[in-house]
Protein backbone atom coordinates (compact mmCIF):
# COMPACT_ATOMS: atom_id res chain seq x y z
CA UNK A 1 0.00 0.00 0.00
CA UNK A 2 2.92 2.46 0.59
CA UNK A 3 4.36 2.14 -2.62
CA UNK A 4 1.20 3.65 -4.14
CA UNK A 5 0.64 6.12 -1.89
CA UNK A 6 4.17 7.00 -0.66
CA UNK A 7 4.70 9.42 -3.56
CA UNK A 8 1.59 11.61 -2.98
CA UNK A 9 2.53 11.71 0.75
CA UNK A 10 2.51 15.61 1.92
CA UNK A 11 5.42 14.30 4.03
CA UNK A 12 8.90 12.74 3.86
CA UNK A 13 9.80 9.44 4.74
CA UNK A 14 13.28 9.95 4.46
CA UNK A 15 13.60 12.77 6.93
CA UNK A 16 11.86 10.74 9.40
CA UNK A 17 14.23 7.49 9.15
CA UNK A 18 17.03 9.74 9.74
CA UNK A 19 15.74 11.48 12.65
CA UNK A 20 15.13 8.20 14.62
CA UNK A 21 18.29 5.91 13.63
CA UNK A 22 20.27 9.33 14.37
CA UNK A 23 18.93 9.06 18.01
CA UNK A 24 19.07 5.58 18.01
CA UNK A 25 23.01 6.00 18.15
CA UNK A 26 22.91 8.18 20.89
CA UNK A 27 22.29 4.90 23.54
CA UNK A 28 24.57 3.02 25.87
CA UNK A 29 26.49 1.24 23.19
CA UNK A 30 26.83 -1.58 25.96
CA UNK A 31 22.82 -1.61 26.47
CA UNK A 32 20.72 -0.76 23.35
CA UNK A 33 18.80 1.25 23.44
CA UNK A 34 19.12 3.03 26.88
CA UNK A 35 18.93 6.69 26.53
CA UNK A 36 16.96 7.41 30.03
CA UNK A 37 15.83 11.13 31.30
CA UNK A 38 18.04 12.83 33.61
CA UNK A 39 21.28 11.32 32.25
CA UNK A 40 24.12 12.79 30.05
CA UNK A 41 22.68 10.75 27.18
CA UNK A 42 19.36 12.08 27.10
CA UNK A 43 21.02 15.37 27.27
CA UNK A 44 23.04 14.95 23.94
CA UNK A 45 19.60 13.03 22.13
CA UNK A 46 18.00 16.35 23.29
CA UNK A 47 20.81 18.67 21.41
CA UNK A 48 20.29 16.29 18.73
CA UNK A 49 17.04 17.17 18.69
CA UNK A 50 16.84 20.79 19.38
CA UNK A 51 19.29 21.17 16.19
CA UNK A 52 16.75 19.48 14.17
CA UNK A 53 14.11 21.18 15.24
CA UNK A 54 16.38 23.99 14.27
CA UNK A 55 17.23 23.11 11.35
CA UNK A 56 12.92 22.56 10.72
CA UNK A 57 12.90 26.40 11.60
CA UNK A 58 11.44 26.41 14.34
CA UNK A 59 12.13 28.67 17.44
CA UNK A 60 13.56 26.37 20.38
CA UNK A 61 13.35 26.99 23.53
CA UNK A 62 13.08 24.38 26.75
CA UNK A 63 9.93 25.35 29.50
CA UNK A 64 9.80 25.48 32.43
CA UNK A 65 8.79 21.71 33.11
CA UNK A 66 12.18 20.77 31.13
CA UNK A 67 10.37 20.24 27.60
CA UNK A 68 12.13 21.03 24.47
CA UNK A 69 9.51 23.11 22.63
CA UNK A 70 10.04 24.22 18.63
CA UNK A 71 6.98 26.77 17.51
CA UNK A 72 6.41 27.99 14.31
CA UNK A 73 4.48 30.97 14.45
CA UNK A 74 0.67 31.28 13.26
CA UNK A 75 -0.44 34.01 11.22
CA UNK A 76 -3.29 35.32 14.04
CA UNK A 77 -1.41 36.55 16.99
CA UNK A 78 -3.41 35.17 20.07
CA UNK A 79 -5.43 32.26 18.37
CA UNK A 80 -3.64 29.87 20.49
CA UNK A 81 -1.23 26.78 19.98
CA UNK A 82 -1.87 23.02 17.75
CA UNK A 83 0.70 21.28 19.58
CA UNK A 84 2.18 17.77 18.33
CA UNK A 85 4.74 15.52 20.22
CA UNK A 86 5.66 12.76 22.28
CA UNK A 87 9.02 11.79 24.08
CA UNK A 88 12.47 10.62 23.32
CA UNK A 89 13.12 9.55 26.68
CA UNK A 90 13.57 5.22 26.92
CA UNK A 91 13.04 2.57 29.10
CA UNK A 92 16.49 0.35 30.16
CA UNK A 93 17.37 -1.49 27.06
CA UNK A 94 13.74 -0.22 24.91
CA UNK A 95 13.12 0.57 21.38
CA UNK A 96 13.89 2.49 19.09
CA UNK A 97 10.65 4.15 18.60
CA UNK A 98 8.58 4.47 21.72
CA UNK A 99 7.81 7.96 22.15
CA UNK A 100 10.74 8.73 19.50
CA UNK A 101 8.34 7.86 16.47
CA UNK A 102 5.75 10.45 17.53
CA UNK A 103 8.60 13.33 17.89
CA UNK A 104 9.76 12.17 14.73
CA UNK A 105 6.34 12.36 13.06
CA UNK A 106 5.55 15.90 14.55
CA UNK A 107 9.03 17.41 13.29
CA UNK A 108 8.13 15.89 10.18
CA UNK A 109 4.73 17.72 10.16
CA UNK A 110 6.50 21.02 10.97
CA UNK A 111 8.89 20.72 8.27
CA UNK A 112 6.26 19.77 5.79
CA UNK A 113 4.27 22.75 6.47
CA UNK A 114 7.81 24.71 5.99
CA UNK A 115 8.73 23.02 2.67
CA UNK A 116 4.74 23.22 1.09
CA UNK A 117 4.74 26.91 2.03
CA UNK A 118 1.76 25.90 4.25
CA UNK A 119 1.31 29.06 7.30
CA UNK A 120 -1.10 28.04 9.41
CA UNK A 121 -3.71 30.49 11.28
CA UNK A 122 -2.74 28.97 15.07
CA UNK A 123 0.75 28.77 16.34
CA UNK A 124 2.21 25.28 16.26
CA UNK A 125 4.67 23.75 18.57
CA UNK A 126 6.34 20.05 18.34
CA UNK A 127 7.30 19.10 21.95
CA UNK A 128 9.54 16.17 23.42
CA UNK A 129 7.88 15.77 26.41
CA UNK A 130 10.95 15.50 29.67
CA UNK A 131 10.35 11.60 31.61
CA UNK A 132 7.31 10.02 30.34
CA UNK A 133 8.93 6.64 31.14
CA UNK A 134 9.22 5.82 34.72
CA UNK A 135 12.53 7.66 35.85
CA UNK A 136 15.10 7.46 38.50
CA UNK A 137 12.91 9.00 40.71
CA UNK A 138 10.44 6.39 40.51
CA UNK A 139 7.81 8.30 38.79
CA UNK A 140 6.57 9.00 34.82
CA UNK A 141 5.59 11.90 32.85
CA UNK A 142 7.26 14.59 34.38
CA UNK A 143 7.20 17.15 31.43
CA UNK A 144 3.41 16.78 30.44
CA UNK A 145 2.09 16.59 34.16
CA UNK A 146 4.47 19.75 34.61
CA UNK A 147 3.05 21.71 31.65
CA UNK A 148 -0.08 20.55 32.76
CA UNK A 149 -0.25 22.46 36.15
CA UNK A 150 -0.42 18.91 37.89
CA UNK A 151 3.19 17.61 39.18
CA UNK A 152 2.50 17.09 42.80
CA UNK A 153 4.53 19.35 44.89
CA UNK A 154 6.54 16.75 46.77
CA UNK A 155 7.72 15.27 43.81
CA UNK A 156 10.43 18.08 42.86
CA UNK A 157 12.74 16.90 46.27
CA UNK A 158 12.37 12.87 45.35
CA UNK A 159 15.70 12.00 45.06
CA UNK A 160 18.26 9.39 42.72
CA UNK A 161 21.61 9.14 44.23
CA UNK A 162 22.58 12.84 45.15
CA UNK A 163 20.25 14.21 42.66
CA UNK A 164 16.71 15.61 43.39
CA UNK A 165 13.85 15.56 40.66
CA UNK A 166 13.80 19.91 40.71
CA UNK A 167 17.94 19.25 39.63
CA UNK A 168 17.55 17.10 37.74
CA UNK A 169 14.75 19.61 35.75
CA UNK A 170 17.31 22.39 35.95
CA UNK A 171 19.93 20.19 34.66
CA UNK A 172 17.43 19.70 31.28
CA UNK A 173 17.37 23.55 30.79
CA UNK A 174 13.65 23.63 33.05
CA UNK A 175 12.87 26.29 35.89
CA UNK A 176 11.11 24.11 38.78
CA UNK A 177 10.25 27.54 40.95
CA UNK A 178 8.61 28.86 37.75
CA UNK A 179 6.04 25.59 37.24
CA UNK A 180 3.34 27.13 39.48
CA UNK A 181 2.62 29.71 37.18
CA UNK A 182 3.90 28.18 33.93
CA UNK A 183 0.42 26.00 33.58
CA UNK A 184 -0.70 26.38 29.62
CA UNK A 185 -3.52 27.62 28.91
CA UNK A 186 -3.00 28.97 25.49
CA UNK A 187 -2.97 25.17 23.57
CA UNK A 188 -6.27 24.95 21.76
CA UNK A 189 -5.25 20.86 20.63
CA UNK A 190 -2.61 18.61 21.14
CA UNK A 191 -2.20 15.41 18.89
CA UNK A 192 0.40 12.43 19.53
CA UNK A 193 1.66 9.73 17.53
CA UNK A 194 2.82 6.67 19.38
CA UNK A 195 3.40 3.55 18.41
CA UNK A 196 0.56 0.87 19.15
CA UNK A 197 3.22 -1.07 21.80
CA UNK A 198 0.72 -3.76 20.95
CA UNK A 199 -0.27 -6.48 17.98
CA UNK A 200 -3.84 -5.75 16.73
CA UNK A 201 -2.92 -3.34 14.19
CA UNK A 202 -0.15 -5.74 12.31
CA UNK A 203 -2.39 -8.38 12.61
CA UNK A 204 -5.73 -6.72 11.39
CA UNK A 205 -3.12 -4.71 8.40
CA UNK A 206 -4.38 -1.69 9.95
CA UNK A 207 -2.40 1.30 9.11
CA UNK A 208 -4.01 3.26 11.94
CA UNK A 209 -5.26 3.23 15.22
CA UNK A 210 -7.91 5.97 16.45
CA UNK A 211 -7.29 6.46 19.81
CA UNK A 212 -10.79 6.48 21.64
CA UNK A 213 -9.50 6.37 24.81
CA UNK A 214 -6.52 5.87 27.09
CA UNK A 215 -7.19 3.07 29.88
CA UNK A 216 -7.48 4.34 33.61
CA UNK A 217 -5.26 2.31 36.07
CA UNK A 218 -6.07 0.57 39.04
CA UNK A 219 -3.88 -1.27 41.06
CA UNK A 220 -5.26 -2.93 44.25
CA UNK A 221 -3.27 -5.08 46.73
CA UNK A 222 -4.44 -8.19 48.17
CA UNK A 223 -2.72 -9.58 51.61
CA UNK A 224 -3.47 -13.19 52.66
CA UNK A 225 -2.96 -13.99 56.07
CA UNK A 226 -2.64 -18.30 56.92
CA UNK A 227 -0.39 -20.00 59.40
CA UNK A 228 2.79 -21.39 60.12
CA UNK A 229 2.86 -24.77 60.85
CA UNK A 230 5.40 -27.50 59.81
CA UNK A 231 4.82 -28.84 56.18
CA UNK A 232 5.70 -32.42 57.14
CA UNK A 233 3.46 -33.33 60.28
CA UNK A 234 0.85 -30.83 59.63
CA UNK A 235 -2.76 -32.62 58.38
CA UNK A 236 -3.72 -31.09 54.66
CA UNK A 237 -7.09 -30.73 56.20
CA UNK A 238 -5.70 -28.76 59.49
CA UNK A 239 -3.83 -26.26 58.22
CA UNK A 240 -4.11 -22.56 56.36
CA UNK A 241 -2.09 -21.94 53.76
CA UNK A 242 -2.18 -18.49 52.61
CA UNK A 243 -1.14 -19.70 49.16
CA UNK A 244 -2.89 -22.25 48.30
CA UNK A 245 -5.81 -19.34 48.91
CA UNK A 246 -3.86 -16.76 47.20
CA UNK A 247 -3.45 -18.88 44.20
CA UNK A 248 -7.46 -19.15 43.95
CA UNK A 249 -7.38 -15.30 43.84
CA UNK A 250 -4.78 -15.35 40.78
CA UNK A 251 -6.83 -17.61 38.68
CA UNK A 252 -10.05 -15.96 39.85
CA UNK A 253 -8.81 -12.43 38.93
CA UNK A 254 -8.08 -13.98 35.09
CA UNK A 255 -11.43 -15.49 35.12
CA UNK A 256 -13.28 -12.24 35.97
CA UNK A 257 -10.87 -10.14 33.32
CA UNK A 258 -11.01 -12.47 30.64
CA UNK A 259 -14.81 -12.22 30.80
CA UNK A 260 -14.66 -8.91 31.25
CA UNK A 261 -12.47 -8.16 28.44
CA UNK A 262 -15.00 -9.91 25.92
CA UNK A 263 -16.96 -7.23 24.81
CA UNK A 264 -16.40 -3.66 22.82
CA UNK A 265 -14.04 -1.72 25.14
CA UNK A 266 -10.27 -2.64 26.57
CA UNK A 267 -10.23 -4.50 30.06
CA UNK A 268 -6.67 -6.16 31.42
CA UNK A 269 -6.37 -7.18 34.82
CA UNK A 270 -2.76 -9.05 35.81
CA UNK A 271 -1.62 -9.82 39.08
CA UNK A 272 1.92 -8.60 38.20
CA UNK A 273 3.33 -8.38 41.70
CA UNK A 274 3.14 -11.75 44.06
CA UNK A 275 5.11 -12.66 47.73
CA UNK A 276 4.68 -15.25 49.89
CA UNK A 277 6.44 -15.66 53.85
CA UNK A 278 7.87 -17.56 54.94
CA UNK A 279 8.55 -18.54 51.58
CA UNK A 280 10.61 -21.89 52.91
CA UNK A 281 10.35 -25.44 51.92
CA UNK A 282 9.34 -27.09 55.26
CA UNK A 283 6.82 -24.44 55.88
CA UNK A 284 3.22 -24.08 55.51
CA UNK A 285 3.12 -20.30 54.08
CA UNK A 286 1.33 -17.94 56.49
CA UNK A 287 1.02 -14.85 54.26
CA UNK A 288 0.91 -13.60 50.84
CA UNK A 289 0.77 -10.38 48.66
CA UNK A 290 -0.40 -9.92 45.65
CA UNK A 291 -0.97 -6.88 43.74
CA UNK A 292 -3.29 -6.35 40.70
CA UNK A 293 -2.83 -4.14 38.06
CA UNK A 294 -6.24 -3.05 36.18
CA UNK A 295 -7.14 -1.27 32.87
CA UNK A 296 -10.51 0.05 31.69
CA UNK A 297 -11.44 1.93 28.87
CA UNK A 298 -14.80 2.73 30.89
CA UNK A 299 -15.18 2.98 34.36
CA UNK A 300 -18.02 1.21 35.32
CA UNK A 301 -16.58 -1.91 33.40
CA UNK A 302 -13.68 -1.25 36.29
CA UNK A 303 -16.81 -1.04 38.78
CA UNK A 304 -17.89 -4.08 38.41
CA UNK A 305 -14.31 -5.79 37.79
CA UNK A 306 -13.83 -4.02 41.93
CA UNK A 307 -17.24 -5.74 42.69
CA UNK A 308 -15.80 -9.03 41.76
CA UNK A 309 -12.72 -9.31 43.15
CA UNK A 310 -14.80 -8.38 46.52
CA UNK A 311 -16.69 -11.53 46.00
CA UNK A 312 -13.85 -13.47 45.03
CA UNK A 313 -11.78 -12.44 48.35
CA UNK A 314 -15.15 -14.07 50.10
CA UNK A 315 -15.70 -17.02 48.51
CA UNK A 316 -12.13 -17.90 49.08
CA UNK A 317 -12.00 -16.92 52.64
CA UNK A 318 -15.00 -19.22 52.86
CA UNK A 319 -13.43 -21.66 50.94
CA UNK A 320 -10.05 -21.89 53.05
CA UNK A 321 -10.45 -20.19 56.24
CA UNK A 322 -7.55 -17.97 55.15
CA UNK A 323 -8.02 -14.33 56.29
CA UNK A 324 -8.00 -11.67 53.84
CA UNK A 325 -8.36 -8.07 54.50
CA UNK A 326 -11.00 -5.73 52.18
CA UNK A 327 -8.67 -5.31 48.85
CA UNK A 328 -6.91 -2.19 49.37
CA UNK A 329 -7.24 0.61 46.50
CA UNK A 330 -3.16 1.56 46.42
CA UNK A 331 -4.00 4.23 42.83
CA UNK A 332 -6.83 4.77 40.87
CA UNK A 333 -6.36 6.70 37.72
CA UNK A 334 -9.92 7.27 35.86
CA UNK A 335 -9.70 6.54 32.02
CA UNK A 336 -9.09 9.68 29.75
CA UNK A 337 -11.74 9.39 26.50
CA UNK A 338 -9.83 11.13 22.96
CA UNK A 339 -11.64 14.49 22.30
CA UNK A 340 -14.20 13.67 19.31
CA UNK A 341 -13.62 16.73 17.41
CA UNK A 342 -10.14 15.84 17.03
CA UNK A 343 -11.28 12.21 16.29
CA UNK A 344 -13.22 13.15 13.92
CA UNK A 345 -10.07 15.48 12.27
CA UNK A 346 -7.76 12.76 12.21
CA UNK A 347 -10.44 10.43 10.89
CA UNK A 348 -10.92 12.31 7.54
CA UNK A 349 -7.90 12.57 7.19
CA UNK A 350 -7.13 9.15 7.18
CA UNK A 351 -10.28 8.95 4.52
CA UNK A 352 -8.36 11.49 2.33
CA UNK A 353 -5.09 9.78 2.43
CA UNK A 354 -6.76 6.32 1.66
CA UNK A 355 -5.36 4.99 5.52
CA UNK A 356 -6.67 1.81 6.86
CA UNK A 357 -8.37 3.04 10.12
CA UNK A 358 -9.68 1.08 13.37
CA UNK A 359 -10.74 2.64 16.46
CA UNK A 360 -9.19 1.48 19.62
CA UNK A 361 -8.35 2.08 23.14
CA UNK A 362 -4.38 3.06 24.73
CA UNK A 363 -4.04 0.19 27.47
CA UNK A 364 -0.60 2.35 28.02
CA UNK A 365 -0.44 5.72 29.49
CA UNK A 366 0.97 8.32 27.16
CA UNK A 367 1.48 12.05 28.09
CA UNK A 368 -1.54 12.46 25.80
CA UNK A 369 -3.72 11.72 28.90
CA UNK A 370 -2.56 14.50 31.31
CA UNK A 371 -2.48 16.96 28.40
CA UNK A 372 -5.95 15.97 28.20
CA UNK A 373 -6.38 18.18 31.72
CA UNK A 374 -5.53 21.68 29.91
CA UNK A 375 -6.73 21.33 26.35
CA UNK A 376 -8.49 18.72 23.84
CA UNK A 377 -6.35 15.87 23.22
CA UNK A 378 -6.16 12.73 21.02
CA UNK A 379 -3.37 10.06 19.43
CA UNK A 380 -2.94 7.90 16.96
CA UNK A 381 -1.06 4.57 17.00
CA UNK A 382 0.94 2.88 14.26
CA UNK A 383 1.94 -0.76 13.53
CA UNK A 384 4.78 -2.18 15.66
CA UNK A 385 6.17 -5.19 14.55
CA UNK A 386 4.94 -8.09 16.52
CA UNK A 387 3.64 -5.91 18.89
CA UNK A 388 6.83 -5.67 20.41
CA UNK A 389 8.01 -2.65 22.66
CA UNK A 390 9.65 -1.49 25.95
CA UNK A 391 13.06 -3.98 24.35
CA UNK A 392 15.63 -3.45 21.51
CA UNK A 393 13.96 -5.41 18.70
CA UNK A 394 11.05 -2.98 18.89
CA UNK A 395 10.31 -1.86 15.07
CA UNK A 396 8.19 -0.04 13.27
CA UNK A 397 8.59 0.65 9.38
CA UNK A 398 9.34 4.18 8.62
CA UNK A 399 6.77 3.96 5.44
CA UNK A 400 4.08 3.18 8.31
CA UNK A 401 5.40 6.53 10.73
CA UNK A 402 5.10 8.30 7.64
CA UNK A 403 1.78 7.40 6.90
CA UNK A 404 0.88 8.56 10.32
CA UNK A 405 2.60 11.91 10.20
CA UNK A 406 0.63 12.66 6.99
CA UNK A 407 -2.42 11.73 9.14
CA UNK A 408 -1.09 14.74 11.55
CA UNK A 409 -0.32 16.92 8.71
CA UNK A 410 -4.01 16.90 7.10
CA UNK A 411 -5.57 17.07 10.69
CA UNK A 412 -3.63 20.10 11.63
CA UNK A 413 -4.63 21.79 8.31
CA UNK A 414 -8.00 21.01 8.90
CA UNK A 415 -8.35 21.95 12.79
CA UNK A 416 -6.46 25.11 12.02
CA UNK A 417 -10.12 26.24 10.50
CA UNK A 418 -12.38 23.86 12.69
CA UNK A 419 -10.80 25.30 15.94
CA UNK A 420 -11.19 28.42 15.07
CA UNK A 421 -15.11 27.42 14.31
CA UNK A 422 -16.39 26.17 17.59
CA UNK A 423 -14.27 28.80 18.82
CA UNK A 424 -12.86 28.94 23.04
CA UNK A 425 -15.81 27.05 24.89
CA UNK A 426 -13.96 27.65 28.03
CA UNK A 427 -14.05 24.02 28.94
CA UNK A 428 -10.06 23.54 29.01
CA UNK A 429 -8.85 26.63 30.15
ZN1 LIG B 1 6.02 6.04 24.92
Amino acid sequence: MMAALDGNLPVRAAAIGDLIMGLARISEPDRPYTRRAFTPLFLEGRAFLAAAFRAAGLETRIDAAGNLIGRRRGKKAGLGTIMLGSHSDTVPEGGRFDGIAGVAAALAVARALEENGVRLDHDLEIVDFLAEEVSIFGVSCIGSRGMAGVLPDGWLSRQAGELTLRQGIIEAGGDPSRLAVSKRTDIRAFLELHIEQGPVLEAERCDIGLVTAIAGITRVEIVVEGRADHAGTTPMGRRIDALAAAARLVTGVETIARRLSDGPTHFTATVGEFSIEPNAANVVPSRARLLIDARAEDRARMDSFLDAVRALVGAVMAETGAEIAAPKVISDNPPTPSDLILIDALDTACMQLGAKRRRMASGAGHDAAWMARITRSAMIFVACRDGRSHAPDEWADTDDITLGAAVLYEAVRRLDKTLQEIGTDGTYS
